[in-house]
């Protein structure tokens, strides 16, 4: 854990689940035993956000898996932040890399997204991550810092700001970033915070791991000094799975 502030670990339950499934989800994290060092967050399709808000327990905050990248109005098939507010969601998870590279949403469109979420009280997963290609081509680092620097620009303060380094070849995948890979990613993205934003948001910035993350693999993980928690996807949908990996810091 390098930077201040508890372990952060973030259940993002992507496109799955119906009232039945996520009422399952819900009682089985609602009875499970976690350490109470954690922030721990869960992200539900936006549909369940009202059921899930009000079935689980108030240790565990909940996020949206998106947000509008203004005020709302006239915008069909969209969710405003207000909206999110609401119904009392804290979070908002953006630049997932489903969404940049399914969805077709740029740095500057995330950017903005974030800034607004900011503005108005809500925190931000701000996600980046690179493709695999791009790995293999030697250019981890200056896909992430550009994903990175596209946050910095538009933001008006980091105080609320949690980033998820998420390589994309890792997620969902079952091939997980060895401990020493995402280490050496989240140390670049501190040191890239220090040189281009300040020395107070790169030590106090936490910066998180996802992609493939599961019951199995989160200890090793955890024990890295830069890795301060995870974003996890498929394993957050168990709910026994996904309170071990909560419980994976100590
Ligand atoms: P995964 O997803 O844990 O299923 O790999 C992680 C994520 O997309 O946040």
């Amino acid at each position: 854990m390098a930077g201040s502030g508890k372990f952060f670990v973030g259940g993002n339950w992507k496109c799955n689940g119906t009232k039945d499934s996520i009422t399952k989800l819900v009682s089985d994290l609602n009875s499970a035993k976690l350490e109470s060092d954690v922030d721990v967050v869960v992200a539900p399709p936006f549909v369940y956000l009202d059921l899930v808000k009000a079935s689980l327990t108030d240790r565990i905050e909940v996020s949206a898996q998106n947000s509008w990248v203004g005020k709302g109005g006239a915008f069909t098939g969209e969710i405003s932040v207000e909206q999110i507010k609401d119904l009392g969601c804290k979070w908002v998870i953006l630049g997932h890399s489903e969404r940049r590279h399914i969805i077709g949403e740029d740095d500057q469109f995330i950017g903005k997204k974030a800034a607004y979420a900011l503005s108005e009280g809500l925190g931000v997963i701000a996600c980046i991550g690179e493709l695999l290609e791009e790995r293999e081509a030697g250019k981890t680092f200056d896909v992430c810092f550009q994903q990175l620097k596209a946050f910095a620009d538009a933001v008006p303060s980091w105080d609320n700001i949690v980033i998820a380094y998420e390589p994309v070849w890792a997620i969902g995948t079952g091939k997980v970033a060895t401990p020493e890979q995402a280490q050496e990613v989240h140390v670049a993205l501190r040191d890239w915070l220090k040189k281009n934003v300040s020395e107070e948001v790169a030590s106090k910035t936490r910066i998180i791991y996802g992609g493939s993350v599961n019951g199995g693999n989160c200890v090793e993980l955890a024990k890295k000094e830069d890795i301060d928690g995870f974003l996890v996807g498929g394993a957050s949908l168990k709910g026994p799975e996904f309170a071990t990996i909560v419980n994976s810091v100590t």
